[in-house]
């Protein structure tokens, strides 16, 4: 090919011509990535396809290729293509999200000789001063290109000199892409685990001791990557406790998750008779989705399993997607238990280099059963029968930032495209799911009990009005829910508690003026910390002191209202001094691989008591939960979106499944002030059909998905005036409203300001997709025509949220 069409991450919907330079002319495949110059940058795009020479113009060349192999093929091209023209998303993003490689890439400032400084550099070679730093630098670069920390390293002091040569002209800088070195990567690949104590008489330094006395307090294997940030310089005094039997190093097991044990199961009849459909659809080997809808505890994972044993055996390789694998240590472990080698886990907490090397098993056909989040949708998997998307109500396959896709609707194009079999997964189907199952678009197979007959946990719900008006106090712990966590304390069973909210207090307002305290870039109110004593923004991370008045009118009567996980953590060591409790929310997991040690803490019997956020209620499996409390079903319900009842009632049956899944039956207490609401009413009950009947009849009502398609159109600006006159010329631009679409907005968004921005939307809302998808993108070249920054106009197809 002589020229190409390049897709770049630019917001515009078109791609750019290149011409080939002579040595790449036969190496430039369509899927491979590209060094372009474009305007004064130079950018990284993938190549779409060969081109026609120009008819007129000049033509830039193409400065480097990066890949010798496609990273794209021409299945995951089209899959590209196909979001971006769904989500009405630029192209060039859409590919940039789906190279898996980004984060191998590391940005490298390379350094050499212009015509001039190699003139200047042969000057000096005929014996001028060689001990100045700007001639050293020019000594250097003669012999070739050299990247600055390479340079710096050999001339510390050669900064304000490299400066200088640029300045003049001597020296010119280029931006390059550079692969990181994956054996420096692996060093960093070590876990570290406490073997004994220290003899009277051996001398450790302070690091040293720290450090040993930390993997002391802390049991189990520690990534030593991540213990550099807990205590400082880990590393070298891990390797000289190493050295003298103190602690362990190992490498990290290839997966960083835990192994399961246990051979494969017999399945019961009902997994069975929902096997047997599957492998019958395997063998086929033609398109068609699955929603596998069963209660929790009904033993879903086996029935994946096998479903993936069948795939393989057919020759064909399998796609898990997980809402978030930090969560589901369990899970991962038991597919690598099971699929061994032949597993590859994209895991968010690994390196980029383990990254890579999943990705180029992936891709050369080694890996056959890759599980992934929902980028791993883009997975280079070949020759692929099988996509089960686990937990698929789960909101986190949806993307919320551009490319806003949603990573379950993807895997169901990517298996329609492959000619494999689709398999959702869930105790509480999104009510689209179950909807498209209605209308014979998917196959429903129903899983109706728990595995060896368990019972379905028994559900209290416990009306928070009537407890205060009996005991006149305004109490975090119902009467019942003390009793019942003192009860399994004295059995030895366990205990979570749900509170879907961080923090310590979630507002403080004045008595005197009614103020309440708002962030600075946000239309929030703050959220306050115990343990960092700081008022925190849970949209932007903006903190601030505790007030010790208020800062409107310098009253002193400032009140802290409503209960987050850190203060029922607290309200818990006070109630119960003796037992050992654990938090998991977005506060205490701050590495990524922290969820495993808490998670793994409480499955081993470390913990009598597991507080936390929703992440606490995702489908984790542990047999000695007998008790869950729900602390405040009501966080949610209120607000303002449409699928408010919906995300409650799963949030309730996913958290309620979470008891009595082993020998012991278990129950759950459920606290709220809106006893009647038919969310909580049906989760207490864990009867989803019954939910999903009354819901839908609303959403049938109201015109809402699945009985329409919405798309959000936000703008936002630092400027208030600005936010609001885009909204307005959009909204004039909409009426009248296109045919078969409904507008509502413009008006201000449910969060007016979020990071210092305005925001305004409108909402769109049809019968017909292809009309509002035309309609979206006349406003996007309605934008471009304007001259609006591209990021002042977000487009949101199928949104999942309208806050
Ligand atoms: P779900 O995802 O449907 O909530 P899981 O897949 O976590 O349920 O299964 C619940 C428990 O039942 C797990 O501990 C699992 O190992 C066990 N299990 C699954 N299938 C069988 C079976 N056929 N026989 C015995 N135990 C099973
Ligand atoms: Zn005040
Ligand atoms: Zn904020």
């Amino acid at each position: 090919m002589d020229y190409c069409d390049v897709s770049l991450p630019v917001p515009l919907d078109q791609t750019f011509t290149y011409q080939l330079p002579e040595t790449l002319k036969h190496r430039v495949q369509p899927g491979c990535r590209v060094l372009v110059p474009f305007g004064a940058r130079k950018l990284t795009g993938v190549v779409l396809n060969g081109a026609d020479a120009p008819a007129a113009g000049s033509i830039k060349e193409v400065l480097r290729l990066l890949d010798e192999e496609p990273v794209l093929d021409a299945e995951l091209l089209s899959l590209g293509r196909w979001i971006s023209q769904y989500y009405c998303a630029p192209l060039g993003d859409v590919l940039r999200a789906m190279t898996p490689l980004s984060g191998e890439i590391r940005k490298t400032k390379v350094y050499s000789l212009t015509d001039a400084g190699r003139d200047a550099a042969r000057q000096l070679i005929l014996g001028a001063d060689e001990s100045d730093a700007a001639s050293q630098v020019l000594g250097l670069l003669e012999a070739r290109p050299l990247s600055a920390a390479y340079l710096l390293k050999k001339l510390p002091n050669g900064r304000r000199a490299i400066a200088s040569l640029e300045k003049k002209g001597f020296i010119e800088v280029e931006d390059l892409e550079a692969d990181r070195d994956p054996l420096r990567a692996s060093a960093r690949r070590l876990r570290a685990s406490w073997l004994a104590p220290a003899l009277d008489g051996v001398k450790l330094t302070k690091r040293e001791r720290e450090l040993h006395a930390f993997l002391e307090l802390h049991p189990g294997t520690h990534n030593l990557a991540e213990l550099d940030s807990s205590v400082t310089g880990a590393s070298q005094a891990a390797r000289s406790l190493a050295r003298r039997k103190l602690i362990a190093l190992d490498p990290e097991a290839p997966t960083g998750v835990f192994a399961a044990e246990g051979p494969p199961r017999t399945l019961n009849p009902h997994q069975l008779q929902a096997y047997q459909q599957i492998e019958e659809a395997l063998r086929g080997a033609a398109f068609r989705t699955f929603l596998l809808e069963g209660v929790t505890g009904s033993g879903k994972t086996e029935v994946y399993l096998k479903s993936i044993d069948a795939c393989l055996a057919f020759g064909r390789s399998a796609l898990l997607l997980v809402p978030e694998i930090g969560l589901t240590p369990a899970v991962a472990g038991q597919f690598f238990h099971r699929f061994g080698d032949r597993v590859a886990i994209l895991h968010s907490a690994f390196h980029d280099a383990e990254r890579a090397e999943h990705w180029r098993r992936i891709r050369g056909g080694l890996a056959t059963v890759v599980v992934g989040t929902r980028s791993g949708v883009f997975a280079p998997v070949r020759n692929l029968g099988l996509v089960v998307i686990d937990e698929e109500h789960d909101q986190s396959y949806k993307q919320q930032e551009s490319p806003r896709y949603n990573g379950r609707d993807v895997a169901i194009v990517r298996a329609q495209a492959a000619g494999a079999v689709a398999v959702l997964g869930s105790a509480t189907p999104s009510l689209e799911s179950r909807y498209n199952a209605e209308r014979g678009k998917y196959t429903r197979i129903v899983l109706p009990e728990r595995i060896e007959r368990r019972p379905m946990p028994d559900v209290e719900v416990i009306d928070m009005r009537q407890e205060f008006l009996e005991t006149r106090k305004q109490a975090t712990f119902s009467r019942r829910l003390v009793e019942s966590v003192s009860e399994r304390l004295d059995r030895g069973e366990q205990t979570m508690l749900l509170l879907n909210r961080r923090g310590f207090s979630s507002f403080v307002a004045c008595r005197a003026c009614g103020e309440r305290l708002q962030c600075v870039n946000c239309a929030v109110t703050l959220t306050y910390h115990r343990r960092d004593r700081r008022m925190l923004c849970h949209y932007c991370n903006y903190a601030e002191k505790v007030p010790s008045v208020c800062p409107k009118c310098g009253s002193e009567y400032l009140h802290f209202i409503g209960t987050g996980s850190e203060k029922v953590e607290e309200e818990l060591h006070r109630d119960f001094p003796t037992a050992r409790i654990a938090r998991m929310d977005r506060d205490t997991v701050s590495g990524k691989r922290h969820f495993e040690t808490i998670l793994h803490g409480f499955r081993e019997g470390n913990f009598d008591i597991l507080v936390g956020t929703q992440m606490i209620a995702k489908g984790h499996d542990i047999p000695n939960v007998t008790l869950v409390g729900v602390v405040s079903a009501d966080i949610g319900l209120g607000l303002p979106d449409f699928r408010a009842a919906e995300r409650t009632f799963q949030l309730l049956t996913q958290a309620a499944g979470r008891a009595g899944r082993g020998e012991l039956p278990g129950i759950v207490l459920i606290q709220t002030i809106n006893p009647e609401h038919y969310a909580v009413r049906y989760a207490s009950e864990q009867n989803y059909e019954g939910f999903y009947q009354k819901e839908i009849q609303f959403r049938k009502l109201m015109r809402y998905p699945p009985f329409s398609a919405l798309a959000n159109v936000l703008v936002r600006s630092q400027k208030q005036e600005e936010a609001l006159e885009m909204s307005t010329e959009l909204g004039r631009r909409l009426d009248p409203a296109p045919e078969g679409l409904k507008v509502l907005g413009p008006a201000e968004a449910p969060v007016p300001k979020l990071k210092s921005e305005f925001r305004y939307q409108l909402l769109l809302k049809t019968l017909d997709r292809k009309r509002l998808n035309e309609t979206l993108r006349e406003l996007r070249r309605f934008a471009h025509e304007r001259k609006w920054n591209p990021a002042a106009l977000v487009l949101d197809v199928d949104p999942l949220t309208l806050l």
